[in-house]
């Protein structure tokens, strides 16, 4: 299996439209597997050990295939990163036709992220409001923090306020529902995600499909915390964001607006994934051949992939897929 993966691997550098979490250019390895393309995209600066759901997640998709779609659209949110002045927020925003949920990216600066939030409620004075700190805040501090941004107006969830688990249910005590707390990191960066402990520290669940190790360990969790859940992306391209939306479309239920549209945030991709009046749909898509010759990257980058997906082979991906009694 690894030959194989290693045999059809094609390395691309998509260029990032903005900054989002420092990185301007997203470089994802495809490679395609008996049951489809698959995406391979951990972050640059992450190690063998973190990669290893990544890669499961990859292999599953191409060589599995994906379970049967109780819907075939999925409400997706805007994403807008952290960045300021009332005709970038526009812009930006333009980019999500229909899309009545609005994610913001808040946490290093107080005033700027109420700005940040004025303006999107300016521009768009109906859409529900979310915010994600991706940990940054003390429970203290996320306790002050809330309370005069909900004092502006509604937010529909605040995103991981804080870091851990312990935090969390501190702060949702001190809130004591008057905001609800969605989890991310707290289960995505957890040692074992299945056994991490959520109870009364968070009201909904963050599920990214590849770091979470695939669709059939994401439905597992989904089930195991018994949360509501929302689905949401790590930038990955049209590959990697197909495979999210068969997640999302084979969830029991699925009550809020979905992080799937972040291609938008890319200045090109290797397929189109339309976005109309604010959903996304199921889809097997193929990379286009000239996106993975325009973009590809030089041989000593592709050499370093293939490097990565050796070590994240040996790190644990290997005896994970043997578990789990995938072929290829
Ligand atoms: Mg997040």
């Amino acid at each position: 299996m690894l030959d194989s993966i290693l045999e059809s691997l094609h390395v691309i550098e998509l260029p990032t439209k903005t900054n989002f979490r420092g990185v301007t250019a997203r470089e994802v390895a495809l490679f395609e597997g008996p049951a489809g393309w698959a995406e391979f995209s951990p972050f640059l600066e992450y190690e063998a050990r973190e990669c290893v759901p990544w890669l499961v997640c990859a292999i599953e998709s191409a060589t599995q295939s994906a379970p049967q779609p109780i819907r075939r659209r999925i409400p997706v949110n805007a994403t807008l990163p952290a960045v300021d002045g009332l005709g970038k927020i526009q812009e930006i925003l333009s980019w999500y036709p229909g899309c009545s949920t609005i994610k913001i990216k808040v946490g290093s600066d107080l005033s700027a992220d109420m700005q940040r939030i004025s303006d999107v409620r300016a521009t768009a004075p109906d859409a529900k409001i979310r915010i994600d700190v991706n940990g940054s805040w003390e429970v203290d501090q996320a306790y002050r923090a809330l309370k005069s941004i909900c004092d502006a107006g509604p937010i529909e969830y605040v995103e991981q306020p804080c870091a851990t688990a312990e935090q969390l249910r501190e702060l949702k005590k001190l809130l004591n529902g008057s905001v609800l707390i969605a989890g991310d990191e707290v289960l995505r960066k957890a040692r074992s995600p299945m056994q991490v402990d959520l109870s009364d520290a968070v009201d909904i669940l963050m599920l990214k499909v590849a770091p979470l190790g695939g669709i059939a360990r994401s439905l597992e969790l989904a089930k195991k915390h018994g949360l509501p859940v929302v689905i949401s992306s790590a930038l990955e391209s049209a590959v990697g964001i197909s495979y999210g939306i068969k997640l999302a479309a084979a969830l029991p239920e699925l009550h809020y607006a979905c992080g799937l549209a972040t291609g938008k945030l890319l200045g090109a991709d290797v397929a189109l994934l339309p976005l109309v009046d604010g959903c996304m749909e199921v889809a097997s898509l193929e990379p286009s051949p000239d996106a993975l010759l325009d973009y590809r990257v030089s041989p000593e980058r592709l050499e370093r992939w293939r490097q990565r997906i050796r070590d994240t082979w040996a790190a644990g991906a290997q005896a994970w897929v043997l578990e789990e009694g995938w072929v290829w």
